[in-house]
């Protein structure tokens, strides 16, 4: 197709959508190193990991050869509300740069959740539903994951209790009445409910608390609770396989109308987004297929790729949870007060891990002011308000076509836009009012932390 007839928006049509999630796993070669049991430094088992996550999911969790794993009618059907997402062509950027680079991103948000979380949420509370339990607990950074989570629990009619990083929840009250409004139970953490956070309450007096503390909250309430189980919206290897959906959508739209890839960029908090994204990508890589270029993109507050150090750590401040080997800033990071909440995990996905060790895909960290900027460029000329984490994609993919201006190299650059603002009014307010700080942590910070990391 000649490139000044791809239209603005490319959609699949209904029949179109994947009917099974792609499982990177499979073709990797180097595969991610399994979870540990931190008691007894050994892999868990699924036994081991059946009291915190439901059957099915464990099964996920653990399987690292079958390629394709079929997407439940049921799970299919909820997509089908909200998706296939639209693969947008941003003309309107690209003519504002004045570049030859030829600009794609894949909007995930188009849901009430506002970003791509509900890909997995509806996912797994199908798989809790399924199983037959009372209900799941979690926690939430900035609200999305909750809200998501709210969202799919009440289509199949479980209970949600969502622990919510307290700076979060009081910056961001009108996401826990979201929550609330699909009938979830929202507590700000660290909370006095639970043994880790009444723990943590006392260490750190007046904290802000942390997605890493969220988290233990989060998983006591869960295995200390008959009929509930955990669910987490990022990191794990079940969510990743769960996103894929995005990339085979975003695949399959641009194989329609004949373009290739050249650079695939996507904002990096725990990783599911990218790891979502680039997944049909990178099996062509691993493969032999294809080449790309792959950029995870951090903040500069929070660098887990860049400045983190790939070792086994725990998930959570608590360390209940079990270790994973992963680009981590150590558990107990704390990182500044950054607004873009989603991306403020101290850890990153071990397979996402593995694959940037590999050398797959090459990790770049921003400084927030930098990334509001890129944000308000993009909504004046693209009519989306976008979210902070996204916009972290956002500025990069405007950093590659400026310099594709310089080279006049007409690159196809793809980028993930995951979610909508509407809720981080306050940052943007901020920013417009030119009070926005840009916390980097020094080296020392990073390496008093590092030095807490099990030794393993
Ligand atoms: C949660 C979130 C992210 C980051 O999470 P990943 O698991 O790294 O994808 C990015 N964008 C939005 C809008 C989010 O809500």
């Amino acid at each position: 197709m000649s490139d000044n007839k791809i239209p603005y928006k490319i959609y699949l049509e209904e029949n179109e959508m994947p009917k099974a999630w792609y499982n990177m796993r499979s073709d990797m070669k180097n595969k991610p190193a399994p979870l540990l049991n931190p008691g007894t430094g050994k892999p868990l088992t699924a036994e081991e990991l059946s009291p915190i996550f439901c059957e099915e999911l464990v099964k996920q969790e653990l399987d690292e050869t079958t390629p394709f794993i079929e997407i439940p009618e049921e799970i299919r059907n909820f997509y089908k509300m909200y998706r296939p997402s639209p693969l947008v062509r941003a003309y309107c950027l690209e003519e504002k740069l004045k570049t030859p680079a030829k600009i794609y991103y894949k909007f995930e948000g188009n849901n009430t959740s506002g970003s791509h979380k509900l890909n997995s949420a509806i996912a797994q509370a199908y798989y809790a539903k399924k199983q037959g339990l009372k209900g799941v607990t979690t926690e939430t950074g900035a609200g999305q994951w909750g809200t998501a989570l709210s969202m799919a629990c009440s289509y199949f009619d479980l209970d949600c209790k969502v622990y919510m990083v307290k700076v979060s929840y009081e910056q961001k009250p009108f996401r826990r009445e979201v929550m609330r409004t699909y009938g979830a139970t929202v507590t700000p953490s660290p909370s006095m409910l639970t043994n880790v956070g009444r723990k943590i309450n006392e260490q750190f007096p007046g904290t802000d608390g942390s997605l890493g503390c969220a988290i233990s909250e989060a998983v006591e309430a869960a295995t200390t609770q008959e009929g509930y189980r955990y669910v987490l919206g990022s990191v794990l290897n079940q969510v990743l396989l769960h996103q894929s959906v995005i990339g085979l959508e975003t695949k399959a739209a641009l194989d329609k109308v004949g373009v290739k890839a050249d650079m695939i960029i996507g904002c990096a908090g725990g990783g599911s987004n990218l790891g979502g994204l680039i997944s049909p990508f990178v099996g062509e890589m691993l493969r032999g297929e294809n080449q790309y270029e792959i950029i995870a993109v951090e903040p500069a507050s929070c660098p887990s790729f860049t400045r983190g150090s790939f070792v086994y750590d725990f998930c959570d401040t608590g360390r209940v949870c079990p270790l994973a080997k992963m680009y981590t800033l150590g558990s107990n990071f704390m990182p500044a007060p950054n607004h873009a909440g989603g991306l403020r995990y101290h850890g990153m996905s071990t397979i996402l891990s593995q694959l940037y060790d590999d050398g797959y895909l090459k990790a770049t960290s921003v400084k927030q002011t930098d990334v509001f900027a890129a944000a308000e460029q993009f909504a004046r000329v693209e009519g989306i308000l976008p979210a902070p984490e996204s916009s972290h994609a956002i500025k990069v993919a405007i950093d590659e076509a400026l310099k594709c201006k310089e080279t006049g190299e007409a690159k196809n650059i793809v980028f993930g836009l995951t979610g909508t603002g509407y809720f981080d009014l306050v940052a943007y307010q901020k920013y417009n009012d030119g009070v926005m700080d840009d916390y980097i942590p020094t080296d020392d910070d990073i390496a008093k932390s590092l030095a807490k990391c099990p030794k393993i």
